[in-house]
């Protein structure tokens, strides 16, 4: 069986960048850019005002110095004159910087009598202006490929564009499959349960930037997964995700189901433990996913493959799931064959990161998912730990 690491780097093989979009800036909050962008304009545009108080020139700006008061610039109503020897501008935050001069004096600083005002205090070395492109220069430019926070809205507004070119949402359909599934507010009867994990997958894809899309459940039958795979094509999914039926038990069928519909397998089962029976394959430029069903299988290998393939779509290069190390506080006996990712509860202390794993690890157990907020790792046949030894943790919220 191939590792972990190995089943990552051939999901990461099956997906293609996304093609890019227009959007507009104000719906572009966690997208990611496409190319780079440049800006427009300079800012501030004008050299500008710090300050409410009087442009002048500096080398009037000495302490009891009087000087008359010709115009006034205000912020969106700069004054076209020249500053002339013996004369100051009212100006306000924001305002352009009349010529001539190359100093405000703040308002504070200043006596007012008429049309005149007395420089009450010594100047300091701040002018109090914010020079033309002191913020960016016209043709600066962010980077691309980079996930757009709110600060950076703001900056490529200020550079002057209404819309952006981003990496289109890759489109991911999830498709349970089970006889046994049925959508939650429904009747089950009492050899029933419900189709839960894909409410956690979808929710994943939507924070990680994916379009997810939840499909009708598939019966266990050749002819439902076939014509729910259909279904999932003629969307036009990105990836296409089955939950349920992959392993080798008289009623999963969703391997050969694959295998009908022309994917070319790329691996099936891996060296992990929850999330043995995973498989991965791709037809054309459609990647395809067969998760386990077990409920925590199923979002321990989203987090370890599903999302990386978004990402990568995303054209995002950090794409694994951000590794931090922690310090146990309990031991833990020697791992097994298979690389264990354990569900578990990690701390920020003041002096150290902390991680206890929980003592219920089985996988369909999700009061235990819903209380960790991380993964534990053990590596293939880890030697046993003991308390403040320290651990590999993936944190999932
Ligand atoms: P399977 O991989 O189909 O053998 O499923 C393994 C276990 O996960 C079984 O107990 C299924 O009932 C359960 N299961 C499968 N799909 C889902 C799902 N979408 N939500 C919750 N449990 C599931
Ligand atoms: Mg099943």
């Amino acid at each position: 069986m191939i590792t972990v690491e190995q089943a990552q780097a051939l999901c990461l093989e099956l997906v293609q960048t996304a093609p890019s979009e227009t959007v507009a800036l104000a719906d572009a909050q966690g997208r990611t850019l496409a190319a780079p962008l440049y800006a427009r304009r300079d800012q501030p545009p004008f050299s500008a005002s710090a300050m409410d108080g009087y442009a002048v020139r500096r080398v009037d700006a000495v302490q009891h110095a009087v000087l008359d008061v010709v115009a006034e610039s205000a912020a969106g109503h700069g004054w076209d004159g020249t500053v002339q020897a013996g004369q100051a501008v009212r100006i306000f935050t924001g305002a352009p910087v009349p010529d001539g001069a190359d100093c405000v004096v703040i308002q504070e600083n200043v006596t007012a009598a008429g049309t005149q005002i007395k420089l009450s205090e010594p100047i300091g070395s701040n002018m109090n202006i914010r020079p033309q492109g002191a913020d960016f220069k016209r043709e600066f430019s962010l980077g691309s490929p980079r996930a757009l926070t709110p600060p950076d809205l703001a900056l490529i507004a200020a550079m002057n564009h209404p819309v952006v070119s981003l990496t289109r949402k890759p489109k991911v359909a999830l498709i349970s499959t089970g006889d046994e599934l049925l959508m939650p507010g429904g009747d089950p009867a009492p050899d029933q349960i419900i189709a839960s994990n894909v409410f956690a997958l979808h929710a994943m894809l939507r924070d990680a930037g994916a379009d997810p899309n939840i499909l009708p459940i598939a019966p266990d039958t050749p002819d439902a997964l076939d014509n729910v795979l259909q279904q999932a094509a003629d969307w036009g999914a990105d990836i296409i995700v089955t939950i349920g039926g992959a392993s080798v038990g008289d009623h999963d069928l969703v391997a050969p189901a694959l295998d009908r519909f022309g994917v070319t397998r790329s691996f099936h089962k891996i060296a992990m433990r929850p999330g043995k029976p995973l498989m991965a394959g791709s037809k054309g430029a459609t990647a395809f996913l067969g998760l386990p069903g077990n409920p925590v299988s199923a979002v321990v290998c989203g987090h370890l493959f599903l999302l990386p393939m978004v990402r990568r779509a995303l054209g995002q290069s950090d794409v694994l799931p951000r590794a931090l190390t922690a310090r146990l506080t309990a031991p833990l006996p020697r791992g097994g064959p298979r690389a264990h990712y354990m569900r578990a509860m990690f701390e920020e202390g003041a002096e150290k990161r902390t991680v206890t794993a929980f003592d219920k690890q089985d996988s369909s157990m999700l009061t235990v998912l819903a209380d960790a907020n991380c993964l534990l790792l053990r590596p293939i046949d880890d030697a046993a730990k003991n308390a403040g030894d320290p651990v590999t943790i993936y944190p999932i919220i």
